[in-house]
């Protein structure tokens, strides 16, 4: 299982379309001339590296001299791995601007459009068709935006920096196997800068493994055909693990006096369990007396929706490993089955630059509630955390960062500790 995120998407939350659209270029230095061809002269030293272990992997002369060989470094890729979000992403700006009415009614005519291949897929592979096509629409806007980066120069500028060398030098090699295989010309191989490809955004190594024939023409071309890449998602997505019968989730409502400190996507429990505790689906509906293994996530707190995450949600996350994204492809895939928004309206909550949520998390960890390394990023561990301390406050402990929660961690005193 834990070989599996690397596959496809090495950034939590990084689909092609967010990389582009919310991580605005920051302002580089202009290289001087000798510290331009000191760059040059170390990144065809590394080139040479990588045309050895692409030799020694059975890459072909031929692909290793004429492509390989010919690999630019682009510098704006660097840029683009560089860049921070200025702010901390909250569930309600994520889940709107991507669970749309756009792609919702998008989303239902390219099911009805496929409808009987889908229904194919789902025969073998036992993946809904409204899931196959929620990932289309949230990872390409089903095909309106696949990107146009070189794959082989971007994969080999990214090998060459030192930050992530060792998977993108193994991507590279696959990128070049992929070549290989499926006779492509390296002009056609487009896809994000960080080297995803096609409808459905696979790295190399996915494409390689899990890609397959949809239309039966012979190709699995992942960038030109829907077919093959619907039936790519629906293979890898039974690789990854899904459980055809089950949804991912739902969407869950919680009684007052409800004990948050049982929420967060470790604590495992049985359906019955969350029954008992007063969970309801949406409607006041009973939930069912099974040992179904349920976790609740209350992604913007307990003013809220809250969701109860079946073994499908950890499927999704393997294919990109963030939360948010796994609640937005469950719930785009309902409504473009015909289920219905969301049961209320998501809450305004308070926006944190990076800086700020960094403080916080050192804060909360000088006061002894480890949250690990404060990277800015509200994750289960962050969220963790911030429940501790919440409990220990006697506040609600949703692990939400609410604008009381901070006040109170940033007002406490390091000597003052809990424990
Ligand atoms: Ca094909």
């Amino acid at each position: 299982m834990s070989g599996f995120p690397s596959l496809r998407c090495f950034l939590p939350r990084c689909t092609i379309g967010l990389c582009f659209l919310a991580y605005p270029l920051l302002a580089q230095e202009p290289l001087l001339e000798n510290e331009q061809q000191t760059q040059a002269q170390s990144f065809a030293q590394c080139v040479v590296g990588l045309q050895q272990k692409a030799l020694s992997a059975g890459i072909s002369t031929n692909t290793v001299e004429t492509i390989l060989g010919q690999a630019r470094y682009l510098a704006k890729i660097l840029e683009y791995d560089r860049n921070q979000p200025e702010f901390v992403q909250t569930f309600p700006g994520y889940f709107s601007a991507r669970v749309n009415d756009w792609r919702i009614t998008k989303g239902r005519e390219m099911l009805a459009k496929h409808k009987d291949f889908l229904a194919k897929l789902t025969q073998e592979y036992g993946v809904p068709g409204h899931y196959l096509v929620a990932f289309w629409g949230l990872e390409t806007n089903f095909g309106n935006y696949i990107g146009k980066m070189p794959i082989i120069d971007s994969l080999t500028t990214l090998a060459c920096d030192e930050r992530r060398s060792k998977f993108f030098s193994a991507e590279l090699m696959q990128a070049l196997r992929l070549l290989e295989r499926e006779n492509l010309a390296v002009s056609d191989m487009v896809g994000s800068w960080a080297g995803a490809m096609g409808h459905a955004q696979f790295m190399p190594t996915a494409y390689l493994t899990y890609a397959r024939d949809g239309d039966g023409d012979g190709k699995m071309d992942l960038w030109n055909s829907e077919l093959d890449a619907l039936a790519s998602a629906a293979n890898f997505l039974k690789a990854l693990g899904w459980q055809a019968g089950f949804r991912w989730g739902r969407e869950v409502l919680i009684p007052n006096n409800f004990d948050y400190q049982l929420a967060g996507k470790s604590n495992v429990q049985a359906l019955s369990f969350w029954r008992e505790k007063g969970i309801t689906e949406v409607g006041n509906i009973a939930l069912n007396n099974s040992d179904l293994p349920a976790a609740l996530v209350v992604p913007a707190g307990h003013t809220g929706p809250a969701f109860l995450i079946y073994h499908n949600f950890e499927v999704i996350l393997r294919w990109n490993n963030s939360e948010y994204y796994g609640i937005a492809v469950g719930q785009l895939a309902d409504q473009i089955a015909g289920r219905g928004p969301l049961s209320k309206p998501l809450p305004d909550l308070p926006q944190y630059t990076l800086l700020e949520m960094q403080e916080f998390q050192q804060k909360l960890n000088d006061l002894g509630f480890d949250v690990g390394k404060p990277d800015g990023i509200l994750g289960p561990a962050t969220r963790q955390g911030v429940r501790a301390f919440q409990a220990s406050k006697r506040l609600i402990a949703d692990g939400y960062p609410s604008k009381e929660t901070v006040e109170s961690v940033m007002s406490e005193t390091s000597t003052d500790t809990a424990l």
